[in-house]
């Protein structure tokens, strides 16, 4: 993000400086950092063997899980050039920023009808791009419902970006109905994550959603593996959350670490 304005202790701050403090701070403690990627995690007898793409295997009695997750995309030319110029996968971070704005809103579940029922209040028009038909709580549709400066287009989806540098028009194609050029300021992706949990395979429970089943205390289902952040069912995705539960992740790890001698 390059405007996180919801993390205590700093009034605006881009994801991008944000990280580099978190890793300068971890740099003055005595932990080992290794930027690789893993790619298995196989339990052995009263531990963890973490392999990694490069290789290298690490081992812990211990592990707490934060891989986080992944927005499942449009499929549409150009969307990685205006994520972030008028594309954004993130309305409660983004939203504020399409005051008396035109935005559309991409998705039919209740994420996307909540964007919208928000945007509308922000934003000067919202359009609602549905693939196929609302998937909603009814109370998220009847919300929805009266909202004046809302226009929801069914069987709809975005076929081609423009505008330079910032996204100004969206074509969407409506089935038997063709084509539709809409002028906007802002476009919300709300088509779903993918949490990055490909790695554990069976290791530990997962929820419909396949992201990993924490306790309150942070604990998984298998016993010395702890999970924290945005792969996890914690319902919110912040990062204010994200840190706190992996506080409580890291304290649940040393009591279960101290108990283990
Ligand atoms: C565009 C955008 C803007 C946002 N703005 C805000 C905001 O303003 N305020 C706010 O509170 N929240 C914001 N969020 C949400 C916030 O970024 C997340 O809630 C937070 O980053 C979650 O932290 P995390 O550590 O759980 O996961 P991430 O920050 O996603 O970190 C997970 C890390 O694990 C790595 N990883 C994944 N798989 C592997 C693997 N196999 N091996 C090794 N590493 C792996 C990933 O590469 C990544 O670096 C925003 C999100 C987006 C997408």
């Amino acid at each position: 993000s390059w405007a996180i304005e919801n993390y205590m202790g700093y009034r605006m701050i881009t994801g991008e400086d944000l990280m580099k403090k978190f890793e300068e701070q971890v740099r003055t403690l005595d932990v080992r950092l290794e930027l690789d990627r893993v790619s298995s995690i196989t339990p052995e007898e009263n531990l963890f063997a973490v392999t990694t793409v490069s290789g290298i295997t690490v081992k812990a009695k211990s592990l707490i899980l934060t891989q986080g997750k992944q927005p499942r995309k449009l499929g549409v030319k150009d969307e990685e050039k205006y994520l972030g110029r008028g594309l954004s996968i993130c309305s409660t971070c983004d939203g504020p920023l399409y005051k008396g704005k035109k935005v559309a809103v991409v998705g039919g579940g209740n994420s996307a009808l909540q964007t919208a029922v928000e945007m509308s209040g922000i934003a000067s028009s919202v359009s609602l791009i549905v693939r196929s038909t609302i998937k909603a709580d009814p109370v998220y549709v009847r919300k929805l419902e009266g909202i004046k400066n809302i226009t929801v287009h069914l069987h709809a989806q975005i076929t081609a970006l423009a505008g330079d540098p910032f996204l100004q028009y969206i074509t969407i194609t409506t089935e038997g109905q063709g084509d539709q050029r809409i002028e906007v300021d802002g476009v919300f992706i709300e088509v779903g994550w993918t949490p990055n949990t490909d790695i554990l395979d069976g290791l530990v429970e997962l929820n419909a959603n396949k992201e990993i089943v924490v306790d309150i205390d942070g604990r998984t289902s298998r016993s010395g593996l702890f999970a924290a952040g945005d792969v996890t069912s914690v319902k919110s995705k912040q990062i204010i959350i994200a840190a706190g539960d992996g506080a409580k992740a890291a304290l649940e790890a040393y009591e279960y670490l101290m108990k283990l001698d």
